[in-house]
């Protein structure tokens, strides 16, 4: 979970996109009545709370609003605005910190919140299973909100800690969320709760065995067979902290695949030749 540039100079100006969104000038009132709640939306870090039209606007707008906003799909006039949402968080769910954000998700869902549904700001990648796992009543009131990639500022910390199973002769590794590695106790709260309704562990999964895998064979290749195949757990040890330092020079601090190298480069049993356990088997 970790906070996303909003990218400000590519989007322009939210009325801009609204008016090729509607295939029209926006109309003067309802620029109006928009701004007040594009403004509010701001200050309140997208939280829904206090923050809804009245129901004349809803029943006036809401229904065109909501169909603006398929003008983001493939082939429609506003998919570039989708295609750069999409790709500021990279290959990266903002929300579990899994692969694949493929989905474009309303901050504040188009029901009960229609004046945001083409709010560019109201609009985050995310990987389909957050998608769905955010209900439409999450960000009515701040306990329940889901952290807000472009406007809640999560501190670059190592937030979780990995513990590493040893489990049937194979390896998987767990993680925790530390609430108190947060200063904010409001947001340490609301990510202990994301992380528990997106379930993390299980978003992560897949990647983390892929990521086992590799780094056995890595080991392998890189550090036991050039030492003629003597296995030596402190270079091992050393090779599994380097690359956490590389991950988080690449990624961030505290990001989750760094926590995992350390957390192996911790584990005696994995470093003195558990990792073999990972390796593909030889045809026999
Ligand atoms: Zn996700």
């Amino acid at each position: 979970m970790y906070t996303l540039r909003y990218p400000d100079e590519k989007v322009g100006d939210p009325f801009d996109v609204l008016k090729s969104a509607l295939g029209v000038d926006v109309p003067a009132d309802l620029k109006r009545k928009l701004s007040f709640l594009y403004f509010a939306y701001c200050e309140r870090k997208g939280v829904g709370c206090n923050m809804i039209a009245a129901r004349k606007f809803r029943l006036e707008y809401g229904s065109k609003l909501r169909a603006a906003y398929k003008t983001t799909y493939t082939n429609k006039p506003l998919s570039w605005l989708r295609k750069e949402l999409r790709s500021v968080a990279g290959n990266r769910c903002p929300s579990c910190g899994g692969a694949r954000p493929v989905t474009l998700d309303h901050h504040l869902a188009q029901n009960p919140f229609p004046e945001f549904a083409i709010f560019p700001l109201n609009l985050v990648a995310m990987c389909g299973t957050c998608n769905q796992r955010k209900s439409a009543t999450t960000g009515k009131a701040i306990e329940t909100s889901f952290i807000h990639p472009y406007l809640d500022e999560v501190p670059e910390v190592p937030f979780f800690t990995a513990t590493v199973i040893r489990d049937d002769g194979t390896y998987t590794v767990c993680f925790e969320f530390t609430p108190d590695a947060i200063p904010d106790a409001e947001l340490s709260n609301r990510m202990s709760m994301q992380l528990k309704k997106v379930d993390f562990n299980e978003a992560l999964l897949p990647e983390v065995g892929e990521l086992l895998a590799e780094w056995a064979l890595r080991i392998e290749d890189e550090i036991v067979i050039p030492n003629e195949g003597e296995i030596d757990q402190w270079v091992i040890k050393d090779y599994l902290n380097r690359n956490a330092t590389r991950i988080e020079k690449q990624h961030r601090v505290g990001f989750w695949q760094a926590i995992m190298s350390r957390a192996l480069a911790d584990d005696a049993q994995f470093c003195s030749g558990g990792f073999r356990d990972l390796l593909p088997r030889s045809p026999s």
